[in-house]
C-alpha cells in the first residue's frame, strides 16, 4: 500500500538530538510500510494513480512516540490500590489481583493498553508481564509495534518455568509482523530473583542474541536491600558483575542511582527508561536524568503500567520530562525540548532493537503521528520545539500510523471494533477484582 500524507507540517525528529527542524508545507510518502519521501510539498514527486492520498489539514507529522517501558494488560487493574507506596501497592493490591490473570485477561487488557497508546500517537511499547503469548495476539491484531518481555521472577526452588516460556515466546515471535513484534528476556528485578535466574537469563540472552528489559533502582529502599543481599553491590553493579549487560539492556526507572551506578551504565550502552509518572504516584523519587544525559547515558520514556499512572498517554512524561528536571535541579536549560523529543521517539525505538523506526526520513519505517496544532493552547505558535514538548495535549493526536498502516484515524481504530475490546476489558477486569 501506499500513501502520499500531503497539506501536512513536518517534523522529521533529529538523530543527535541537538535541535528540532520543522518544514511548513511538507509531504510525507509512504510504500509497503516504508517512507519514500519526508520534505517540501515543492520538491515531493509527482502523484501517482496507485497512492491513497490524506489530506494532513495542515496537521503537523512526527515520528510516532516509543512507550519503552509498560506493562499493557495492567490496564485491567487501572485505578486499583492508589495512594499506596511501591511496596504496598504491590503486596496488597496488585499482586493478589495478578493472581487471577488468565490468558483471555491478558488478551484483553493488552488490547485495551494498545489501543490507549495508538490514540496517543504511541506505535511501539516495551511490554514485559504474563501471559506473553496474549500480548503477542492483541499486538498482531491492533497493528501495534511491541517489544514483548515474559516477566521472570523466581526464588531458590526455580523460576517457575519462566525463563522456559520467554524463550518459547520469543521462538514464536521475534520478528513477528513484518519485525513489528519483538521479545526480550526480563529478570523482573534483582529484588524478586536469584543470581542463579540472573545468570541463566543472561545466558540464554546472549546465546539468543535477545535483549533484556530489567526493573532497576526504582526505590532507595530497593537499593538498601540489594547492597544487604549482594556484598554492598547497587543493582547496576550487582547486574554488571552478573554480566547482564552483555545483553542489550533497557532498565527501567533507575531512580536511586549513584555517580558509579551512572558511569557503568555509560560504559555498556544501557539504555534508561525514565518512567517520571509512576515514580511520582508511587512517591518512589526522581531520577536523575540531566546526570545520565550528561554522561552520554541513552534515556528514553515511559508509562509504566497504567495501575501506577494511570495512563498510557506519553505526552505527560514528555512534558514533565523537561519541566520536572528543571524544576529539580534549579536549572531552566537542564533538558531542551529537542533531547526530550528524542527521549519519547528514536532513543525509545532503539531502545526495543528497532533501529530503523523512529525518523521521519526515506528508508526508514513508516511509524507517524498526526498533531492538530490548530487548538488555543497552540497559537501563536512562536516556537515549534517548544510548542511541541511544552503545549500538546495527547487529544491533539488525530492519526497514528504504524509501519505504514493507519491503525488511528480521529476517533476510529480501522477494521477494529473498539467498543468490543473496552468490554471485554471491563469483564476481565470484574472477574479479577470481585
Ligand atoms: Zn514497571
Amino acid at each position: 500500500m501506499r500513501y502520499r500524507l500531503y497539506n501536512i507540517d513536518l517534523c522529521a525528529g533529529s538523530e543527535d538530538g541537538a535541535s528540532l527542524p520543522f518544514i511548513d508545507d511538507a509531504a510525507l510518502l509512504t510504500d509497503d510500510g516504508v517512507i519514500t519521501y519526508a520534505g517540501p510539498a515543492s520538491d515531493a514527486p509527482p502523484h501517482d494513480c496507485r497512492e491513497v492520498c490524506i489530506d494532513g489539514r495542515r496537521r503537523l507529522a512526527i515520528p510516532a512516540l516509543a512507550n519503552a517501558h509498560t506493562h499493557a494488560a495492567m490496564t485491567l487493574l487501572r485505578g486499583v490500590g492508589s495512594d499506596l507506596n511501591l511496596n504496598d501497592w504491590l503486596t496488597t493490591a496488585i499482586f493478589p489481583a495478578e493472581e487471577r490473570l488468565s490468558e483471555d485477561r491478558c488478551y484483553a487488557g493488552a488490547a485495551l493498553g494498545f489501543l490507549e497508546m495508538l490514540r496517543f500517537g504511541v506505535s511501539a511499547c516495551a511490554d514485559m508481564y504474563m501471559f506473553m503469548g496474549a500480548s503477542a495476539r492483541a499486538a498482531a491484531d491492533t497493528g501495534m509495534r511491541a517489544c514483548l518481555a515474559r516477566s521472570v521472577v523466581g526464588d531458590d526452588s526455580g523460576d517457575g518455568g519462566r525463563l522456559a516460556e520467554s524463550i518459547k515466546l520469543a521462538e514464536d515471535w521475534h520478528g513477528a509482523e513484518n519485525g513489528r513484534i519483538r521479545v526480550m528476556l526480563a529478570p523482573h528485578a534483582e529484588y524478586t530473583s536469584t543470581p542463579k535466574i540472573i545468570r541463566a537469563i543472561r545466558d540464554a540472552a546472549v546465546e539468543r542474541g535477545l535483549g533484556v528489559h530489567v526493573h532497576m533502582s526504582e526505590t532507595m529502599a530497593e537499593v538498601e536491600g540489594c547492597k544487604a543481599r549482594r556484598n554492598g553491590l547497587t543493582p547496576p553493579a550487582y547486574f554488571e558483575a552478573m554480566g547482564l549487560f552483555d545483553a542489550p539492556t533497557l532498565a527501567a526507572h533507575c531512580v536511586a542511582l549513584t555517580e558509579d551506578d551512572i558511569r557503568v551504565l555509560a560504559a555498556r550502552g544501557v539504555a534508561v527508561c525514565h518512567d517520571p509518572v509512576s515514580n511520582l504516584k508511587l512517591a518512589s523519587g526522581v531520577a536523575p536524568v540531566p546526570s545520565l544525559l550528561r554522561a552520554g547515558v541513552k534515556v528514553c520514556l515511559g508509562t509504566d503500567g497504567a495501575a501506577s499512572n494511570n495512563t498510557l498517554n506519553l505526552w505527560e512524561e514528555t512534558r514533565l520530562m523537561s519541566i520536572l528536571h528543571k524544576g529539580v535541579s534549579g536549572d531552566p536549560s537542564a533538558i531542551s525540548p529537542a533531547q526530550t523529543f528524542n527521549a519519547a521517539t528514536l532513543t525509545g525505538m532503539r531502545a526495543m532493537g528497532y533501529n530503523n523506526v523512529g525518523l521521519l526520513k526515506p528508508g526508514w519505517r513508516a511509524d507517524i503521528a498526526l498533531i492538530d496544532r490548530s487548538g488555543p493552547h497552540h497559537q501563536p505558535l512562536v516556537d515549534p520545539a517548544a510548542d511541541l514538548v511544552y503545549a500538546t495535549q495527547g487529544s491533539d493526536v488525530k492519526l497514528t500510523m504504524v509501519d505504514g498502516i493507519v491503525r488511528y484515524d480521529d476517533g476510529q481504530y480501522p477494521g477494529l471494533d473498539a467498543l468490543k475490546v473496552y468490554e471485554s476489558a471491563r469483564e476481565a477486569s470484574r472477574a479479577m477484582l470481585e
